[in-house]
């Protein structure tokens, strides 16, 4: 057996091998150790190999599923190991044979397809990036789906897409691994190196050929020799991992990146856009607007708002789409109803093909099918917008087949086929019959028993059922004598009082009987296939109605946002315009509901008079959050939703950048400077004239006038190189000069108002340049103790009185300053009393007092008033 397992393990060297034995998966040797380390359980030893121990663990087979996603999210990928035969038959060829095993599958990130190991409401993808000669491309699938996608793409914008997609597992070439190996881990997802031969172009073209049955792929598209290298590479990785069985792909769709807002990886983490700065998806504006009811749905919108539109018309028909079932509320809601109950069909359709699914996945189908079919009828006599129009065409049409199903499934199905039980009756004779001698074994039996007695005329005899004669007629020894004239009943067996016969009819019905159970089983599993296979027969226009299905709960969940929410439907079209009346940051404001405080709405207009807003203002003023709702604003305008604004105008973005100064990126290894001025470069050199940049304190990571320089350089450059529209938050005062030498600069500030020493924040936007920046009042908010504030505005006095003096004076200044605060801040004095009341309050213990001496302690208190 060692021997086997040395053998199989020696093919699958980057894996964990689940060696099957009997009930458990076991793992030896080093796999033993990670794994049991992995997965916290007990490693024990069995045997020697080469005079060492062999260390083991194992997991029993009913609850591996648990184990393996364990696993997979630590990084490991497994080899799933089956015995290929029962242990008998091994041991008739030898008592030394070993049970034939197999590796049936390898286990990846970018492979799973059990529920239990997938996330319902995202995708899961598998990508592949390939360059041949000086073409690149980026193809992608998610197996537990069908969908396939492919994409020509620029080396540099590898990290974006895959910020954009965040796959969990990419695949490259050897040859690539080393130059790759960072911007893919960067992305979170897993690398995995194949062979240069899996990236052959003519290789994956004669594959894909195959895989479609088509004689050319025109059909799909002209493909480059990349697109072909990338999408073959993926089809390789899948025959390794699944080992020849192929999951159901769609037909590749490429996907232009000039149909698409370009966000890239720095941008969306810092807009948050589906997971929050932490990583998790709580907080991110995808949580935030989520109200759809299926899985479906909910991945549509993650894949909607990863890549917003570009195209004018497809912004505005998914428009026409959300404002149809805003206005249409009672058509709406029914129709939230009914998909309220719409099985995730994606995944069931994918578990099917790949031999994995079970009777709940053909119930799942019908379900669906019972839905979209009930939907479509209630939509029949109702005008539709053109998007919703072609989803409900999509959901008809499946009339057949979801007949074969409704009469054939049970309502409630077990999980496993092997169960059985899941065919409803009347569907198959045989399959009744079955049913009918197993669950009426007995009541067959005991008509036979009736059935002789009449035949012998002897009330006593009996049908009974040992483990050595199955089933007997038994009659005591008196009436022996009448049977053995009978020759129907054949003699057994005599005991002490009785006296055992068997019959021709007894015998049959006993084997059918023991049969029956196991036939009705075998025979279920026979239908499953057949049904199975009619599903996926037509798996095609299944996935065209699951799509259909997700588009509709978008569009309904998306109106119950707008309506909920407050929401308008922006104007877009392909001008510059940026222009924002009354807007709103969808995620600050949900979280200021929670907390009972209102959100201030503010107005944004660029790309108009002006291209390029200067925002400045003290630190928490909501510089920030202004930059990001208007950002977050176009963003969900061409991604067809409606927007958190009173109105908004928005032609259409081409790109999207957002970068914030010196944010910590110390897991790099570069100074936080260092990434500051990098990504800064990156949209100076990229950012063209329909683009829409957010500059959030860029400079603030090095010194003043460093920072200031720099700051001052990339603003004129994105006025005069760049003619973009740009957001500038920014503590540099002196830059709000700038408006008045760029023509289409202007200054905005937050507003805030000094109330005692103290800062009010209104977060009001407003035109117009701050007077000051209120650092040691928001320095006093924040709680600094009272020593350092009052130090700082000791400071800060003596400083502004320098900059007016000129530098020579503002350093001898500085020299000066007095080593101690000029107003010693002493220990709190005794606070005064400020009534008498206060005062006898302050000498109540009620710990020590009786309900009497407190009543009257209340008395006093009242009196004193
Ligand atoms: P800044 O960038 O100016 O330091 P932020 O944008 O981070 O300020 O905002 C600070 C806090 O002020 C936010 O966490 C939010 O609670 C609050 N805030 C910001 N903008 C608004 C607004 N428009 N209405 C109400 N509260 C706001």
């Amino acid at each position: 057996m060692m021997a086997q397992y040395l053998e199989i393990k020696g093919q699958y060297p980057g894996a964990l091998l689940f060696y099957r034995m009997g009930d458990f998966y076991e793992l030896f040797f080093d796999d033993a150790v990670a794994a049991s380390e992995a997965l916290d359980i007990a490693l024990t030893k069995r045997g020697k190999h080469l005079d060492q121990d062999i260390a083991m663990c194992g997991v029993p087979v009913h609850s591996a599923e648990g184990y393996l996603l364990t696993l997979i999210r630590k990084g490991f990928r497994v080899a799933v190991c089956e015995q290929m035969e029962d242990p008998a038959e091994a041991k008739k060829r030898g008592s030394k044979s070993v049970v034939r095993r197999e590796v049936v599958r390898l286990v990846t990130p970018g492979t799973l397809t059990e529920e239990s190991l997938l996330e319902a409401r995202r995708h899961n993808y598998l990508a592949a990036y390939a360059e041949v000669r000086d073409e690149a491309a980026l193809a992608w699938v998610d197996i537990s789906t069908g969908a396939f996608h492919v994409m020509p793409i620029a080396p540099v914008r590898l990290g974006p897409e895959l910020a954009r997609l965040m796959p969990s597992e990419v695949v490259v070439s050897e040859a690539k691994e080393a130059d790759l190996a960072e911007t893919v881990t960067e992305s979170g997802a897993s690398l995995t190196a194949l062979a240069r031969s899996a990236f052959d172009s003519g290789s994956a073209e004669k594959r894909l050929k195959a895989l479609f049955d088509v004689g050319a792929l025109d059909a799909f598209g002209a493909f480059g020799r990349a697109e072909l290298s990338a999408m073959g590479a993926i089809v390789e990785w899948l025959e390794i991992t699944q080992k020849g069985k192929l999951p159901i792909l769609r037909a590749p769709v490429r996907e232009g990146a000039a149909r698409v807002m370009q966000i890239d990886a720095a941008t969306r983490a810092n807009l948050e856009l589906t997971r929050s700065l932490s990583g998790r998806r709580q907080g991110s504006l995808l949580a935030a607007i989520d109200r759809t009811v299926t899985a479906g749905g909910a991945r549509l919108l993650e894949r909607r708002l990863s890549s917003p539109s570009r195209v004018l018309e497809v912004a505005r028909e998914r428009h026409d789409a959300v404002q149809f079932a805003l206005e249409q509320g009672r058509i709406a809601g029914d129709l939230r109803e009914a998909l309220r109950r719409v099985p995730d069909l994606d995944r069931a359709l994918s578990r099917l093909g790949l031999e994995r699914g079970g009777p709940r996945d053909l119930t799942a189908v019908r379900n669906a099918l019972t839905q979209a079919e009930a939907i479509a009828g209630s939509l029949s006599d109702v005008e539709l917008p053109a998007l919703l129009a072609g989803a409900v065409g999509d959901l008809q049409g499946h009339g057949e087949l979801l007949d074969l199903l409704d009469r054939a499934l049970v309502a409630e199905p077990p999980l496993l086929a092997r169960d059985g039980g899941f065919i409803a009756e009347g569907f198959d004779d045989e399959l009744d019959e079955c049913r009918r001698l197993r669950d009426e074994g007995r009541g067959v039996i005991a008509g036979m028993q009736e059935e002789y007695q009449r035949e012998t005329g002897i009330q006593s005899l009996k049908i009974k059922h040992n483990n050595v004669l199955g089933y007997f007629v038994e009659v005591t020894a008196t009436h022996a004598e009448k049977m053995h004239g009978n020759d129907a009943f054949k003699h057994r067996q005599t005991t002490a009082n009785q006296v055992r016969f068997t019959t021709v009819p007894l015998s049959e019905m006993e084997t059918k009987i023991l049969n029956a159970g196991g036939r009705a089983i075998e025979i279920e599993k026979r239908l499953y296939s057949s049904l199975s296979a009619a599903i996926l027969d037509v798996s095609d226009r299944l996935f065209a109605t699951a799509r259909a299905l997700a588009e509709l709960d978008l569009a309904v969940a998306l109106a119950d946002l707008a309506r909920g929410e407050n929401w308008c439907r922006p104007k877009v079209d392909d001008s510059r315009a940026l222009v924002i009346e009354g807007g709103r940051h969808p995620v600050v404001e949900q979280a200021l509901k929670s907390e009972g405080e209102p959100f201030i709405a503010n107005d944004c207009s660029l790309g108009t008079a002006e291209d390029i807003w200067l925002l400045t203002g003290p630190n928490m003023a909501g510089k920030s959050t202004f930059l990001r709702q208007n950002a977050l604003i176009a963003v969900l305008a061409q991604m067809g939703s409606f927007v958190p604004a009173r109105a908004a105008y928005v032609g259409m973005v081409s790109q999207l950048f957002s970068r914030v100064g010196a944010s910590d990126d110390l897991a790099r290894g570069r100074s936080t400077f260092m990434v500051e001025m990098v990504e800064t470069a990156a949209i100076l050199n990229q950012a063209d004239d329909h683009a829409l940049v957010i500059l959030d304190e860029i400079g603030r990571g090095t010194a003043t006038y460093d920072g200031l320089s720099i700051a001052w350089a990339t603003l004129e450059h994105l006025h005069d190189v760049n003619g973009c529209r740009a957001l500038f938050a920014t503590h540099y005062h002196e830059m709000t000069g700038l408006s008045a030498k760029l023509e289409r600069v202007e200054n905005a500030t937050v507003a805030v108002k000094e109330w005692e020493g103290d800062v009010i924040f209104l977060h009001e936007v407003r035109k117009g340049a701050a007077d000051r920046s209120y650092g040691v009042q928001v320095a006093k908010l924040a709680g600094l103790p009272a020593a350092v504030v009052a130090r700082a505005k000791v400071v800060l006095e003596a400083l502004e009185k320098g900059e007016r003096e000129g530098g020579n004076a503002k350093k001898a200044l500085i020299d000066d300053l007095p080593l101690f605060a000029a107003t010693p801040v002493q220990a709190p004095a005794p606070v005064v009393k400020e009534s008498a009341i206060e005062a006898m309050l302050e000498t109540i213990h009620p710990d020590e007092m009786t309900p009497r001496e407190a009543l009257q302690a209340l008395y006093e208190l009242k009196e004193a008033l």
